[in-house]
């Protein structure tokens, strides 16, 4: 890693400590019959033992300094793209897998939380995601109502299935060293949902937690443009803060909505 410029801007922290890496691989789960989808390969610290584990692996990095050093790594199992993935159609990307796949990454910290959302929006593939993500948004994902860190990100992680928090990992044993510790999150997605359904639920999650402070009833009235006696008029107490809703609640809500053609 000597010669290597580090550039801060694509969150580069890059793992060494191989007994981790192989643990990473582990809290995924990985058997030889996976297909595997890295997203940072950085210089190939992970792909190294995914594609050692795993039947197959999708690797992708923004960082074309970093094309020659992977390349000649020569893994045969391993498909590099140069690519920011953030830019990528999720289902051109999807097109690389034949069914299932799994999640596995040390995430730049900068597009963690879009990367999430775009995933669960969008994939059709997608079986669980293991990533390495800063603690704080580790926290916010496995949050649950009351906890200080509920928000939106963990209202919709849970509407796709379960999220744990299974190693915590400190910031020491990153090059460079970040300023915060890191934990590896492992997200079961069980729950099949619509396209019609998961925009719903995101468009209703997004307007509720708008003004954290405001009510139910003000944040969707502002969103969905709709009268206060209209809302008023549902069974269902609009008098609370989103943060004390949870998943069951918020999609009892999107039902009651688009029950009376509300949303
Ligand atoms: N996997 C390596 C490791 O564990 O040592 C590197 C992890 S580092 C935290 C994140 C990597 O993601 C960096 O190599 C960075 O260049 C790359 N990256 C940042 N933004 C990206 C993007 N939008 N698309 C693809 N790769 C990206």
């Amino acid at each position: 890693m000597k010669n290597f410029n580090f550039k801060k801007k694509y969150g580069q922290n890059f793992l060494n400590d191989k007994n981790l890496l192989l643990s990473i691989c582990n809290d995924a789960n990985l058997t030889s019959k996976d297909e595997v989808l890295e997203i940072g390969a950085g210089m190939g610290a992970l792909t190294i033992p995914l594609s050692k584990t795993a039947k197959k692996v999708v690797a992708y990095e923004i960082d074309q300094e970093l094309k020659e050093i992977l390349l000649d790594l020569n893994l045969p199992n391993v498909t590099f793209y140069f690519e920011d993935i953030l830019k990528k159609d999720t289902l051109k990307i999807e097109q690389d897998f034949s069914d299932k796949y799994k999640l596995v990454a040390n995430l730049p910290y900068y597009i963690t939380t879009p990367l999430i959302f775009k995933f669960l929006k969008e994939s059709v593939k997608l079986s669980s995601m293991t990533i390495m993500v800063q603690k704080e948004v580790g926290e916010r994902i496995v949050a649950k109502v009351g906890d200080k860190s509920y928000g939106a990100l963990s209202v919709s992680c849970s509407f796709f299935g379960e999220a744990k928090i299974v190693r915590k990992v400190p910031k020491t044993v990153f090059v460079p060293q970040p300023e915060v510790d890191s934990c590896v999150v492992n997200f079961k997605i069980s729950s099949k949902r619509s396209d019609t359904e998961k925009n719903k639920f995101f468009d209703l999650v997004k307007m509720a937690f708008k003004s954290r402070r405001k009510t139910l009833l003000n944040n969707l009235c502002e969103g969905l443009k709709l009268k206060k006696e209209k809302l008023l008029s549902l069974d269902f107490n609009l008098l609370r803060r989103a943060e004390q809703l949870d998943c069951q609640e918020f999609i009892s809500l999107l039902n009651l909505l688009s029950d009376k053609g509300m949303m």
